[in-house]
């Protein structure tokens, strides 16, 4: 690209996407939460410090006293170099432009120019290293993660009988016989400090816990609902510094692509799959209340419906117009992930074994919300000789007749 003027050379700078950027500065595994990414920063790393606002433009990062700002401030946190300085400006400019200001083009000499290209190469290099560092920092965390879930997962045993039992009767799921869901006596529960980095606990709960497997079958963490100890309920859990009501269902490990294959064979012909454990369960105990057979029907909750969706290829404005307020006071179009799936992420992988699966929209979700997400999951798992539908959850025995008549 050529520049006519220092100026437009300059308003190229400022104007490059923040995500691109950060991610050729040596970011990695950066998370979606709500409206930001977050995760490590490609400056001085950790592991949920540094946060992008996409729609905004901005990014954040809470080392030390705080930095932040647009693209430029970013490259500057990330070498060192403060954008104050007209001299330390030009050289972050020329890193997100990849070449010098277009007067400077006319009189570089060939020294200088090799000179320039070697200093790009070797923070091109730099970058490379710095990126391969955090992903593997971020993979061993994961990686470590994975293996504590597994360790809870291992120290539960058997429903029957157990307070989880228990909690699921409750819910009007008796049937737990053979359900890969597992009660363990006591789970530490874990929140995000105000003011400090990482997690504290909070305290210890008895606990249902399910086993996210992946598309291989491989153990990636584990879904802990935390029980109540006195009743057969959600354990109330609040945050000690907020005071805010915290959810009683919580995910260690990976759950990317993952689900909890709750009943059923491993290569079922029949599927049935919703994004919470009781809703999927509810259609099974229908089931069994009706006399089918459900030998051949796995029964596979997706945790969250953007697990269940996937990654959308784009945001959608809210088709009721539901708004919500910023920050700043001022009401805005709530934004959701759109209806068409982006396949060039993963999403859940379901057996070649499935002839026809059934997706379960909870009915306590936002409508639109749902919506979207059911049908980019329906999207994926589409193929020529399955049948794909989805339906809404409000109450299990509804799903009776269309599981015993695909074509109703
Ligand atoms: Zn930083």
């Amino acid at each position: 690209m050529t520049w006519l003027s220092f100026d437009d050379w300059v308003a190229d700078a400022r104007a490059v996407n923040l995500v691109e950027i950060a991610g050729r500065l040596g970011a990695a595994g950066l998370k979606r939460s709500g409206r930001e990414l977050v995760g490590p920063c490609p400056a001085c790393g950790g592991v949920d410090r540094f946060s992008i606002r996409e729609d905004r433009q901005i990014w954040n990062c809470g080392h030390q006293g705080g930095a932040g700002g647009d693209a430029v401030a970013l490259v500057g946190h990330v070498r060192g170099l403060d954008p104050r300085n007209a001299r330390d400006f030009v050289l972050i400019c020329e890193e997100i432009n990849g070449a010098p200001p277009p007067d400077r083009r006319a009189e570089e000499t060939d020294a200088e120019r090799s000179e320039r290209e070697a200093r790009n190469a070797e923070r091109a290099r730099e970058a490379e290293t710095r990126s391969a560092a955090r992903e593997a920092e971020a993979s061993s965390y994961r990686d470590a993660e994975i293996r504590r879930a597994l360790a809870i997962w291992e120290e539960g045993y058997r429903l029957d009988g157990t307070p989880a039992a228990a909690y699921l009767a409750a819910r009007g799921i008796v049937h737990v016989a053979g359900l890969r869901l597992r009660f363990v006596e006591r789970v530490g529960y874990f929140v995000k400090p105000e003011l400090a980095k990482g997690f504290v606990k909070i305290g210890d709960h008895p606990a249902m816990v399910g086993a996210i497997a992946d598309g291989e079958g491989r153990f990636r963490g584990i879904h802990i609902t935390h029980l109540d100890p006195e009743r057969p309920a959600k354990a109330s859990i609040v945050h000690p510094e907020t005071g805010e009501i915290q959810p009683a269902k919580k995910v260690r490990g990976s759950l990317h692509g993952g689900v909890l294959r709750l009943a059923g064979p491993v290569a079922p012909r029949h599927l049935v799959s919703g994004e919470g454990i009781e809703t999927t369960l509810a259609v099974r105990e229908a089931l069994i209340a009706s006399g089918r057979d459900i030998a051949e029907i796995g029964f596979w909750a997706g945790i969250s419906l953007g697990n269940m969706g996937g990654a959308a290829t784009e945001t959608v404005a809210h088709p009721l117009g539901a708004t919500r307020t910023d920050k700043a006071g001022r009401e805005r179009v709530v934004r959701l992930s759109g209806p068409v799936p982006d396949r060039t992420k993963p999403g859940i992988v379901i057996p070649d074994s499935v002839t026809d699966a059934l997706i379960l929209g909870d009915g306590d979700s936002d409508p639109a919300t749902t919506e979207f997400a059911t049908r980019r999951c329906a999207a994926r798992w589409a193929r020529p000789g399955r049948t794909v539908r989805r339906a809404w959850a409000r109450d299990g025995a509804d799903f009776n007749d269309m599981i015993r008549d695909p074509s109703a």
